[in-house]
């Protein structure tokens, strides 16, 4: 079979894999997108237990590459709000999108909406080619191009290989790009949930010695479970029948929207940080959860995907503009210098809250009513939190900036 040629392949056609190659593609480069499986299809009569909280900066990307009308055609809840507070009784904080003067702090979507709308706008790009369902057989790396042959014999050469494919990156090891990991000892289940009170467009977290639980606002009335236990508490949960969870999770949930019951399927996911020691190699960089891996409780995982994949977009067009190799380590080392600082303040940040909530030492609830107490009322802290949320930090790549 003949070789394929592009400038560009990427190992990986998720979310943070499919945004890249749009960027790059509008950015005048040759895309080829190499994808294991077929991804489930968002259905209109079914909420998906996968959702993702979104900040108005990855919508701008979005919006930028022509996926946000399929998404807000679909199902998108936008939160005004975001409440925390902890089980030991302190009423916690309350962040307001007005409070910047903003509509709205972000926005609820399912995961395989993102995707389909991605999957589309990709479909929409001439320069763009998707393989999928494919596995790759064999990956090398030389001076001057990247060689990858598929499962199904095709072989492709590109001037650069991207690992955008996930946390266990096969681009990542082959590249010999080692992790620093932490085990959090937790798994965070997911399910949609129906409460007797309406969320009113508020994000709620609960913080319990076991980890944190996350009601998110849905669409449709509903909320989006997110609880993370300890791996014994989740794996009780887990094993429950609907009416035990049900009454396991009203109770965690203090019943702030009254009494919580589970519809639909339940799934749980082990919870680990991962940051790989390097973000880019001669001819390879890693995105998304390649890179990283980050705690679920600030809902930032995809978000600093969408911005590492629209920094190495501008990273490589100027690399373009100015005729340089796009696999070339000095265009790639501007990304990776761009990113990891943003991506490991998240992680340090989500670190420091797993450490002060997630236990019941009684000398770290007085710092965390202290901390509580300090947020709700102090306008500066309270701002750069809402900053965060709001994806405005550091130097925004193009697409994201407003
Ligand atoms: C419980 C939970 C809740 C979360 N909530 C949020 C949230 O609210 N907000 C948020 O921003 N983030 C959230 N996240 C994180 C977010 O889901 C991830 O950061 C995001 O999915 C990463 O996207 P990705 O495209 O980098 O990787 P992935 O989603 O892992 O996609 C990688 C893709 O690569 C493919 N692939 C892998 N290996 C190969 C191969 N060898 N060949 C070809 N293809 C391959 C896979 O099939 C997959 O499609 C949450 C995570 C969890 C576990």
């Amino acid at each position: 079979m003949a070789e394929q040629r592009a400038d560009v392949i990427i190992i990986g056609g998720g979310m943070v894999g499919l945004a890249l190659a749009i960027g790059l593609a509008d950015a005048g480069l040759e895309v080829t997108v190499v994808e294991a499986r077929e991804p489930p299809a968002w259905q209109r009569d079914h909420v998906s237990n996968r959702v993702s909280a979104v900040t108005p900066a990855s919508r701008r990307i979005l919006e930028r590459l022509g996926a946000w009308e399929a998404i807000a055609a679909g199902r998108v809840s936008p939160f005004e709000a975001i409440r925390a507070w902890d089980a030991a009784g302190h009423p916690g904080v309350t962040f307001d999108a007005a409070d910047r003067g903003e509509p709205c702090l972000g926005y609820i979507i399912e995961n395989p909406l993102i995707q389909d709308a991605l999957r589309q706008a990709a479909g929409r790009r001439h320069r763009v080619s998707l393989y999928c369902p494919v596995g790759v057989e064999e990956l090398d790396v030389g001076a001057d191009s990247a060689t990858v042959r598929l499962d199904d014999g095709r072989r492709l050469r590109g001037r650069l290989l991207v690992g955008a494919d996930g946390a266990s990156s096969l681009v990542r090891r082959h590249a010999g790009i080692g992790v620093a990991e932490h085990d959090y000892g937790q798994r965070g289940i997911v399910a949609t949930v129906a409460t007797e009170q309406h969320h009113g467009a508020t994000a709620r977290q609960r913080f319990l010695p076991a980890g944190p639980l996350a009601l998110l606002p849905l669409a449709d009335g509903r909320c989006s479970l997110v609880w993370s236990a300890t791996a014994e508490r989740a794996r009780e949960l887990e094993a429950m029948d609907e009416a035990a969870f049900n009454t396991a999770l009203s109770g965690a949930s203090e019943e702030v929207l009254g009494r919580v019951t589970a519809s639909g399927d339940r799934a749980a996911f082990p919870l680990r940080r991962l940051h790989a020691r390097a973000y880019v190699a001669p001819r390879v960089a890693l995105v998304g959860d390649a890179a990283h891996v980050i705690h679920p409780l600030a809902g930032q995982g995809v978000n600093l995907g969408f911005l590492d994949a629209a920094a190495l977009v501008d990273v490589l067009a100027a690399a373009r503009e100015a005729d340089r190799d796009i696999g070339g380590v000095g265009a790639l080392r501007r990304y990776a210098r761009w990113r990891r600082g943003d991506n490991a303040f998240m992680q340090r940040a989500m670190d420091g809250f797993q450490w002060l909530f997630s236990n019941d030492d009684p000398v770290r609830g007085i710092l965390r009513n202290l901390g509580l107490s300090v947020t709700d009322r102090l306008a500066p802290a309270k701002a750069l939190f809402v900053d965060h949320a709001l994806g405005r930090r550091g130097e925004l790549p193009s697409l994201a900036r407003g």
